[in-house]
């Protein structure tokens, strides 16, 4: 049966999908403090009846009961990566669970073994409130305005597990024929003909992939393709490809943070670059490497709490790796809501540490953009950084030699400026090569990274240790 069709599950559902866009700018900040704590100790109580989390807060000395709210939340262990894999499938879901109405959800695995998690019906329509409240921001409607998202739909992956299960029951709520999904990995003619004949109002989807229809945008492909903006998410975007993306759309390219475990967006970027929290779905708290939190203002590790949901909980979660500064500063938005100050710095697994003891996190290592401004060229069609190792550092380029440029610069040329501004950054005992190759491959079913590092954070973090 389709599960809206149920009173007792589609009244607190459709009250939710109505009521959540507006919560931000409707909730006074106690409201807010009040609503986050009920929603806290809502979760925490649920997680107790699942093994790993019981197993942990009993360890812990730890009772549902000692949590009055949000600042109760540093009593409560940390739950990784590596507990939810091994905990697979009886321990990450309330014992004697009925699996027929769960259904699972995996990472796509880039960095070891994936990781699968549970989610239901109820979760997956919550997770749409997010998405409802951005599209309310960026003035678009959620009847009204065509969607488009470019995104992987394989089996149990999150955008497919949310097409068959949500997308296909919703329709009293959504007109289909409003939203269009598309597979990532699909040829991208056939992405550009099918977003040609759907004129998208908004379009969702990775950095690469968003810049590879750019590129066809801007040789006269989608004459029809002119939304009003465009989201990237699950990858770093970085400058260049924003910009380059931006012109040849001529429109905003905002950044959306979500991922598998969240079930949902977490953060978005408002017109005015702040990337506002969803705050009333999640908490995120930033940590040293000894777990230990940083101060507001301060990088820290990403730790994750979903305030909503069953299927599996995602309380202090420290498995999705990005490092964030949080900040409570305001916005001339006018949103108040805590935000990512810089944005999301990228996966710790792909930060660039280096032989004097810095490090950077992926997104600040991208000053490749800086050197193509100068030159004023759009010549370079993709680029993926890699350390190969701590004093040697590749830089890809997919070159468009077909590109007529007025006044560019010659190839050789660029690789000599991109060289000289890396070697500014790094310092002279870190080896710069530039490359160009023919394309750059993907793996793990997701498009390429833009930095790739193959020094492990762990002979990173002792070198920096060392230098101190
Ligand atoms: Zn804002």
């Amino acid at each position: 049966m389709n599960p809206l069709l149920n009173p007792m599950t589609s009244i607190p559902l459709a009250i939710n999908f109505f009521s959540a866009p507006k919560r931000l700018h409707r909730f006074s900040r106690e409201k807010m403090e009040k609503y986050r704590d009920k929603a806290f100790r809502r979760v925490v109580e649920y997680a107790y009846t699942v093994p790993l989390y019981h197993k942990k807060y009993k360890a812990a000395g730890i009772h549902p009961s000692d949590i009055r709210g949000i600042r109760d939340i540093g009593k409560l262990p940390f739950v990784s990566k590596e507990d939810l894999i091994k905990n697979f499938p009886d321990g990450i879901i309330p014992a004697g669970c009925n699996k027929d109405g769960v259904h699972v959800v995996s990472t796509s695995g880039s960095s070891g073994k994936p990781l699968s998690i549970y989610t239901d019906f109820y979760t997956m329509v919550t997770a749409i409130g997010p998405f409802m409240r951005e599209l309310n921001i960026f003035n678009l409607h959620w009847r009204k305005s065509k969607i488009a998202h470019i995104g992987n739909f394989g089996q149990n992956k999150i955008d497919g597990v949310v097409k068959r299960n949500v997308l296909s029951r919703v329709k009293l709520l959504y007109s289909s024929n409003n939203v269009l999904l598309l597979n990532a990995f699909d040829p991208i003619k056939e992405i550009i003909n099918k977003l040609d004949d759907f004129k998208p109002d908004l379009i969702t989807s990775y950095p690469a992939t968003l810049q590879h229809l750019a590129y066809f945008k801007k040789k006269g492909f989608g004459k029809n393709i002119n939304p009003q903006l465009i989201n990237s998410g699950a990858e770093v975007l970085d400058e260049y490809t924003k910009r380059y993306v931006e012109e040849a759309f001529g429109c905003r390219v905002l950044n959306v943070y979500s991922s598998v475990e969240a079930g949902s967006d977490i953060a978005f970027e408002c017109f005015e670059g702040t990337w506002h929290i969803h705050h009333d779905f999640f908490n995120l708290e930033a940590v040293d490497d000894e777990f230990e939190p940083v101060a507001l203002g301060e990088k820290g590790h990403v730790v994750l709490t979903r305030l909503f949901g069953r299927g599996t909980p995602i309380i202090r979660y420290t498995g999705m790796e990005d490092w964030v500064t949080l900040s409570e500063e305001d916005c001339n938005c006018g949103l108040k809501t805590p935000s990512i100050k810089y944005g999301v710095e990228g996966r710790i697994s792909s930060t660039v540490f280096l032989p004097d003891g810095r490090l950077f996190p992926s997104a600040s290592f991208v000053f490749i953009s800086s050197a193509l401004n100068e030159l004023k060229t759009n010549m370079v069609k993709q680029f993926q950084i890699v350390q190969r190792k701590i004093d040697e550092i590749d830089i890809l380029l997919v070159i468009d030699h077909n590109l007529k440029e007025e006044k560019g610069p010659s190839v050789d040329a660029l690789f000599e400026k991109i060289k000289e501004v890396y070697h500014k950054k790094v310092g002279a005992g870190v080896k710069i090569n530039v490359k160009e190759v023919e394309e750059i491959k993907s793996s793990y079913g997701k498009p390429p990274a833009i930095v790739v590092s193959h020094v492990h954070p762990k002979e990173g973090y002792r070198l920096i240790n060392q230098k101190i």
